[in-house]
């Protein structure tokens, strides 16, 4: 408590001499909605609402109100951009809470809502990107080596690396340009709907159907088919891969570790590679289906740079601004502190709505039927119901009217949220709601963001412990991320653990970074942010010595400390610098931010969960079952990340079932 207050107690000091940078100064505080625009907008019918105001659903507003689209995004926050956000939670320290790196952004999103040009998005990329201390290499003999640096400088990376394999050195620029390759074949599906397996498969019934006269069937086979051209693509790029195709083949379906097992030898790099195999997901790097999530972490870049990780300006809230910002521009209407609870539903014209206007519903409608998997009614939406805390109504449930919602919150607080389980078994074919109900949401992650003193010391990398930590002058291990373990059997023993004995592991996993190293609006002069992203952390804490659970204090102090012990191995003296904590759990991500279970990417990136899969059979094309209902965030392919693809495919998705 005394320590609390102390701390408090500095940081006031520190932030009265603070002058602040342009950026953070004119940074207001951001409030919900007031009851009089939240009114007009309740009162009024629109083209489309979408549902959460996550940087996804900012893309897909952006994109239907630049068709001419009357637009409303409805946020339960008071604040937009869901885990893209950046908030001040301690006087003059400014927190990306949840993402904190951003390299995923579609490219064609920045351009096409000129992001950069007119809406103030801006990056400071990093020459240096990763760091791992290796103070327990470094104990096993005089001279080993005490740190891996990889850069955007092939030589010094080259001499990095080989400081523990000569023959890891040579092979990493190959390693690199391989996957690169492999990660670009999957990019070229980012930017359209996937595949609908469960749809084609509908095709030989539909057949049968039309050969036996039932005319009905040609729609049906019509919405069924209209995946031909995306599996075509698919197998297209898998072919033009040639001898890289295998390596595709293992990247989607094999563990991380066996890749990185055939290219190096030194345990360093490659648990240092590992960890973006593991990176939110509920696996080890042992674990098949690991390699996948290797491959989505280095699918991004930005300004042209393939792979390449940044941070951006504000930290990642400004992302989600500037696109708000395009949204607004082009005449979208952004409430926040307005929590949408259920739907509207017209069951009066099927899938089709009253005014015949979803055909394309309709047809997938009667092409599930033909095939025997037909829901038992069918529906189209017309609007949701919400509660706003700032209307006198309170928490009684208000209808606002719209032709089309856009779900950009998880899908599984819509099926079985905001559409009932009674409701959703009714209106979706069998084979989709079983699959809905199976949606994979474990979740692996907790975040610790701290507000710090001083920049912590890293003696391997040449700091000097006992300087004024205030005074200390970022070097390039400060600009990286920097992990912490030294071997990957590290990673895979602590996710072992922790999933069979209900408990985070003693060692966790910690990834860290500091974005006011590069980044000065976030932290007063001499102080800083730093994020430290922890595996795993189960959402139900089960073992006898942690079953407090993460409500209580004690635990999360233990949990905390823990972070802080794998830290303070490579930086002594870290837990003196820190002056204030935001730890969210997994329960905490659910709690405040909708993340189902605390699942970073609102659904695991498991191969079974992405293309067809995501997140079910029957709606991987942003469409569901029901009549003006789409799905627009990242539990829709291609998934999580601050990507901005699930927003902008399924607004073209829906500008083209209006065009149809
Ligand atoms: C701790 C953490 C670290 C991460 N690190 C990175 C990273 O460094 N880089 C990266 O690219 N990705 C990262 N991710 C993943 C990435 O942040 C997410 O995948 C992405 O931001 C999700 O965006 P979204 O728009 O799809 O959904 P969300 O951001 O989840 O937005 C959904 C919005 O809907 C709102 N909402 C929910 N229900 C309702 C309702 N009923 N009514 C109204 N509003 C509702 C929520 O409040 C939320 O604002 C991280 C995520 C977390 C949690």
């Amino acid at each position: 408590m005394l320590q609390r207050a102390v701390r408090a107690q500095v940081a006031r000091r520190l932030v009265r001499d603070f002058t602040t940078s342009a950026s953070a100064a004119s940074a207001a505080k951001p409030e919900p909605s007031s009851a009089e625009a939240v009114r007009t907008a309740l009162a009024q019918k629109w083209d489309a609402i979408i549902v959460g105001g996550g940087h996804n659903g900012l893309v897909s507003a952006a994109y239907l109100a630049k068709a001419g689209k009357r637009v409303l995004v409805l946020e339960r926050r008071h604040i937009l951009g869901g885990a893209a956000v950046t908030e001040e939670l301690h006087d003059g320290f400014r927190f990306s809470r949840c993402s904190y790196l951003l390299s995923l952004l579609r490219p064609v999103i920045i351009e096409d809502l000129g992001l950069v040009e007119r809406h103030g998005l801006r990056f400071h990329p990093r020459e240096f990107s990763s760091y791992t201390p290796t103070p327990r290499h470094a104990a096993t003999a005089p001279g080993a080596p005490s740190g891996m640096l990889l850069s955007s400088s092939a030589e010094a990376t080259a001499a990095s690396i080989a400081q523990y394999s000569q023959a890891d050195a040579a092979a990493y620029p190959e390693y690199c340009e391989r996957l690169g390759r492999v990660a670009a074949a999957f990019t070229s599906l980012l930017d359209s709907p996937p595949p609908d397996l469960q749809q084609l498969s509908r095709l030989p019934a539909l057949g049968k159907a039309a050969m036996a006269g039932r005319s009905g069937s040609l729609g049906g086979m019509r919405s069924a088919s209209e995946s031909f051209p995306e599996l075509a693509s698919l197998a297209r790029k898998a072919a033009a891969l040639g001898a890289d195709g295998p390596l595709l083949w293992e990247a989607l379906t094999g563990p991380a570790s066996r890749i990185l097992d055939r290219w190096f030898e030194s345990p360093v790099l490659k648990a240092t590679l590992a960890t973006d195999g593991v990176i939110g997901a509920n696996v080890g790097p042992s674990t098949p289906g690991s390699a996948y999530v290797l491959i989505h972490h280095v699918m991004g870049g930005i300004e042209g740079k393939e792979g390449q990780w940044v941070y951006a300006r504000g930290g990642m809230g400004a992302v989600s601004q500037s696109i708000a910002s395009a949204a607004r521009e082009a005449g979208a209407t952004l409430l926040t502190g307005v929590d949408v609870r259920g739907l509207l539903l017209d069951e009066s014209g099927g899938a089709a709505g009253a005014g015949g206007r979803w055909r394309h519903a309709a047809a997938a409608a009667e092409a599930a039927s033909e095939a025997g998997d037909g829901a038992e009614a069918t529906a189209a939406v017309r609007g949701v119901t919400v509660t706003a805390p700032c209307l006198p109504s309170g928490a009684e449930p208000l209808a606002v009217e719209a032709e089309a919602v856009l779900w950009g919150a998880s899908p599984t607080s819509l099926f079985g949220g905001a559409l009932p389980a009674a409701e959703a078994s009714r209106l979706l074919p069998p084979e989709t709601w079983s699959r809905m109900r199976g949606f994979d949401t474990a979740p692996a992650s907790a975040k610790l963001n701290v507000a710090l003193k001083g920049l912590p010391a890293f003696p391997a990398a040449g700091d000097d412990v006992n300087g004024d930590p205030s005074r200390r002058r970022p070097k390039p291990h400060h600009q990286c991320t920097i992990h912490f373990e030294e071997d990957p059997s590290e990673i895979d023993d602590a996710h072992a653990l922790a999933r069979a004995l209900g408990r985070p592991s003693p060692r966790p996993i910690v990834e860290l970074t500091i974005p006011s190293v590069l980044d000065d609006s976030l932290a007063p002069p001499g102080c800083h942010v730093a994020n430290l992203f922890v595996q795993y952390a189960p959402y139900e804490l089960t073992h006898p010595e942690w079953s407090a659970g993460w409500g209580d204090d004690s635990v999360r102090r233990r949990f905390m400390d823990s972070v802080y012990d794998v830290v303070e191995e490579s930086a002594p003296g870290f837990r003196d610098l820190v002056l204030f904590e935001d730890l969210l759990t997994p329960p905490d991500l659910e709690r405040e931010f909708g993340l189902p279970q605390g699942n970073i990417f609102h659904g695991a990136m498991s191969v079974d969960q992405l293309l067809w899969g995501r997140p079910a059979g029957g709606m991987a094309r942003y469409r569901t079952p029901l009549g003006g209902l789409y799905l627009c965030a990242s539990g829709a392919h291609p998934g999580g990340g601050v990507m901005g693809a699930p927003g902008r495919n399924s607004a073209l998705a829906l500008l083209a079932d209006w065009r149809a």
